[in-house]
């Protein structure tokens, strides 16, 4: 039987190690889910895609106009007066073939009709009667959309893996498909650990706190697509937090707390882990966001970020993020960085990798730059509402003077 209060054996598997170290090991543990539902295509919305789309037929599937305007006949001379023999708007083609020497009035979107060879646009023409003038005279194919132009038949339009977007249910949608299979969503349990945490809507005594990281961690995992599982605060009592993992892992593919991973004065989830699970816990050089356990409990896999708000926040986006779209089968592209200058001095201490709370925006000649947020402290969780970015700054940069350039890497909502 260990002392949960006894440091010696409770330590990490090394004195710090480099989070692409850690993200590596971790990488190499996770098998994705493999569970596929099929779905109507508006509730793919977010979800990651179990099939390939191919186009099956030609978008547009057929030669259409870009403009309104007149269909000319190929053929016809350049200047030459032409006869008007019908329309072709959108959804109601012109059946006829034309002659040279004729022309249809044409919508956008309409189909072009058998031997015409370019689109005059109506501002160029001028219709007295059944007689139409063009002027200047259209190029060959001009203002005419191709058969396929914006999918060819048999192309492969999107691949398995891919998290889809607005704009692929638009795709998906012009093949005509209600329907596509996606990996069903991954099933996250989270808990917060501590005995000074209360929930909200309880008073607070003496030294408590409210429970703010079950919130950024809810919003977090809304936004990565996931279901997921609320188990609400559990004690620094080990009985409760074997009861709250035992829960957890039967219901769950992931566990995921906060707190109680440090080495502290009531750390009982290492405890736990060890003797009914598996893990390794790691001090990552980052700051913030320092201790990190992962491993498995029972069938599920289990993250236990540290406590602090901010440094919650820091290794859900660069740990669990790309964990958990791996296990959620997604092909994942890294979040994007951006280099852009830093408008003032920031203080950085050489040794760690460091993600400090910025604020971008652009300048007067619309080129951007990044300002640091004087709070920087880990418990500073405001910080993180008012910063748009971190700033990231490598284990091996020391202090930053204004007008140097910085990594930064945006958070907040795609729009598509
Ligand atoms: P721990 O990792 O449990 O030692 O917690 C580190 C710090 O984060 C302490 O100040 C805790 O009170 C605080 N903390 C832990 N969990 C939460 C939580 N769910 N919400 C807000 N603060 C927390
Ligand atoms: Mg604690």
């Amino acid at each position: 039987m260990t002392d949960a209060r006894t440091p010696p054996d409770r330590g990490h598997d090394s004195p710090a190690l480099p989070l692409e170290d850690a993200l590596a090991r971790i990488f190499a543990e996770l098998r994705p889910i493999t569970g596929r539902q099929r779905l109507a295509l508006r509730s793919a919305l977010d979800q990651v895609l179990a099939e390939t789309i191919t186009a099956t037929e030609p978008v547009p599937a057929h030669d259409n106009s870009a403009m309104d305007g007149y269909a000319i006949a190929s053929g016809s001379e350049d200047g030459q007066p032409l006869q008007l023999v019908g329309s072709a708007f959108a959804g109601h083609p012109y059946t006829g073939t034309l002659h040279p020497g004729e022309c249809v009035r044409i919508m956008t979107g309409g189909v072009v009709p058998a031997g015409a060879g370019a689109i005059a646009m109506q501002e160029h023409a001028r219709a007295q009667d059944d007689t139409v003038h063009v002027a200047p005279w259209p190029k060959p194919g001009e203002n005419i959309r191709r058969a396929g132009e914006d999918l060819a038949e048999g192309a492969v339009i999107l691949d398995a893996g891919r998290r889809l977007t607005a704009a692929d249910l638009g795709v998906i949608a012009s093949l005509g498909r209600a329907e596509i299979d996606v990996m069903r969503p991954l099933r996250v349990a989270f808990f917060s650990t501590g005995d000074e945490l209360r929930s909200l809507g309880q008073p607070l005594g003496a030294g408590e706190i409210y429970d703010s990281n079950r919130y950024t961690l809810y919003g977090m995992l809304r936004h990565l697509g996931v279901d997921c599982l609320d188990g609400g605060v559990v004690p620094d009592d080990p009985g409760a937090l074997q009861q709250a993992l035992d829960e957890a892992a039967e219901q769950a593919d992931v566990i995921l707390t906060s707190g109680g991973v440090s080495v502290g004065e009531a750390d009982y989830m290492g405890d736990i882990l060890r003797s009914q699970g598996e893990a390794h816990f790691w001090s990552i050089a980052m700051k913030p966001g320092r201790p990190l356990t992962f491993g498995r409990y029972g069938t599920a896999w289990y993250f236990g970020l540290p406590g602090n708000p901010v440094s919650v926040m820091a290794t859900f986006t660069q740990v669990v993020t790309p964990a958990f779209r791996r296990l959620a089968g997604e092909n994942a592209d890294p979040t994007p960085r951006f280099r852009m200058p830093c408008l003032g001095d920031l203080r950085k201490k050489l040794g760690r990798l460091e993600f400090q709370r910025g604020i971008m925006a652009p300048q007067a000649d619309g080129s951007m730059a990044v300002q640091g947020i004087g709070r920087q402290g880990s418990g500073v969780l405001s910080s993180m509402s008012e910063a748009n970015c971190f700033i990231v700054l490598p284990a091996d940069s020391g202090d930053v003077a204004a007008g140097d350039w910085v990594t930064v890497e945006p958070f907040g909502r795609p729009i598509v």
